[in-house]
């Protein structure tokens, strides 16, 4: 009875190696007790049953040996011969074989979750119960500049020195809360951190997930700036009118002179008005796309020359000389409103910029795929702190100055130059006028011809 107990024990160990084995091996690691484990408990029965010799013995010594070898890793490992327990050693030969199936296919889950993660552009930190990082996702690596090695096994506070940001972890590994939060970095970036308790990670007791969300941050800013410049450019001429009118009305109306001049200063509140209104109108037009560009082919030096001409009198007037050179020009593909409205712009500010005795010359040659224009005057000039902002919406170099612009006309300029595949420049040194550029892609037909 005793004997029959004991072989029944054998096979019930038997049947629960693979599980044990199985276990271990998605672990990362073969126990080598778990195999020893079955050479002894299958010694054991074959001793008690009496069953065993010489042979049996020695048969049973080589699966013992090679339990031994497979839990040192050796997973090819196979038992040869079958000996007086064939049905063993075929068994155990299986087993093995069965047991590096399952390890090779936990390998391979292992290195294609590796990838996904390696993959995310959102950096991965997943933490301990104290907090110690124990994974980091390649974009960890690179967003917080440290190779794998030094990140996993630090505490996270060190690596990630927001306290919020440690909060919502610790709240994630002890109270199994997700959190979101977002977190300030030098240079402006921002990150939006998502923290969530892992159930069943064995040691990964919690994941941060970090995302740039830097450029919407920026986006936010450049949209509560423009409502803000929008609301201000409203305002003062808005403010400018209410106060003509209540100074007529309280009395300057009677006085024939002072109400000629002060309802002329509202019209050009008005007109400011009316002006800035048009030009956010054509700013967002463009921007949206809303309304295409009417491309057609363009010669450039009729469209330059129209606006040339249109400025003659206000530039003799101010007693600025104007001149336009240019050599053939070849056709370009462009909107030909869009494209004098590019010009006036330049020119209207060449003008107002320029005091009088002053010149502005206009040049248009083409160069390689493009015309290049280029409006210079020998005004103002911008100082270097403020060249490479002249282009922004609402951005007026000196607000003192009250040219009585919109700071709109040079972000127009830009906006109607790229929308036609060109781009615009500016060189300037205050006091030393300057000079605005802008390219104009040559029409591919007038290409092949011209080469
Ligand atoms: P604005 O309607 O105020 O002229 P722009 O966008 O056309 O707006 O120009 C932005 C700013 O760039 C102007 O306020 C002015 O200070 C500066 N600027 C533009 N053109 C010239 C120029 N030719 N000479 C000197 N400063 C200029």
């Amino acid at each position: 009875m005793a004997r029959r107990v004991l072989a029944w024990l054998a096979i019930t160990h038997i049947a629960l190696f693979p599980a044990a084995l199985v276990g271990f091996g998605a672990a990362g690691a073969l126990d080598g007790a778990v195999v020893l484990a079955l050479a002894a408990a299958l010694a054991a029965a074959f001793v008690v049953s009496g069953a065993i010799g010489l042979a049996g013995a020695m048969a049973l010594r080589r699966i013992e040996s090679s339990a031994q070898r497979v839990a040192s890793g050796e997973l090819a490992q196979r038992v040869e011969g079958g000996g007086l327990v064939p049905e063993l050693s075929a068994a155990f030969n299986e087993l093995v074989a069965a047991l590096g199936a399952r390890l090779e296919g936990a390998a391979q889950e292992r290195s294609r979750l590796e990838s996904v993660l390696n993959s995310s552009i959102d950096a991965v930190l997943a933490v301990d119960q104290e907090g110690t990082i124990s994974y980091a996702n390649a974009a960890a690596e690179a967003l917080f500049q440290k190779p794998h090695d030094e990140l996993v096994g630090t505490a996270f506070g060190w690596v990630v020195p927001d306290e919020q940001a440690i909060a919502a972890l610790r709240s994630s590994r002890e109270d199994g809360k997700a959190q979101s939060l977002i977190s300030e970095r030098p240079n402006h970036q921002y990150l939006q951190v998502v923290t969530t308790p892992i159930a069943g990670g064995g040691e990964w007791a919690a994941l941060a997930v970090f995302h740039d969300v830097s450029d919407v941050k920026r986006t936010e800013q450049v949209r509560r700036d423009f409502v803000a410049n929008v609301s201000h450019e409203l305002r003062t001429p808005l403010a400018a009118i209410k106060s003509l009118i209540e100074t007529l009305e309280a009395g300057a109306l009677d006085e024939p002179e002072t109400a000629k001049d002060f309802l002329a200063r509202a019209n050009q509140e008005v007109d400011r008005l009316v002006r800035l209104v048009e030009e956010l109108l054509e700013l967002s037009k463009i921007e949206s796309g809303d309304v295409p560009l009417e491309r057609e082919p363009v010669a450039l030096a009729d469209v330059i020359d129209g606006a040339v001409d249109r400025l003659l009198p206000q530039a003799r007037a101010k007693h600025v000389e104007l001149s336009y050179e240019a050599n053939d020009l070849p056709i370009v593909l462009g909107d030909p409103d869009r494209l004098e409205r590019v010009l006036a712009n330049l020119l209207l500010n060449a003008l107002k910029f320029t005091p009088e005795g002053g010149s502005i010359r206009v040049r248009a040659i083409a160069e390689d795929d493009s015309v290049v224009v280029s409006v210079a005057d020998t005004g103002a000039g911008i100082a270097a702190e403020d060249v490479s902002r002249v282009f922004e919406r609402f951005y007026k170099v000196d607000r003192a100055r009250g040219s009585g612009g919109t700071g709109l006309g040079l972000a127009i300029v830009k906006h109607m130059v790229e929308a036609h595949g060109g781009r615009v420049a500016v060189v300037s040194e205050e006091g030393q006028g300057a000079t605005f550029t802008f390219t104009i892609p040559i029409a591919p037909t007038s290409l092949s011809t011209s080469t």
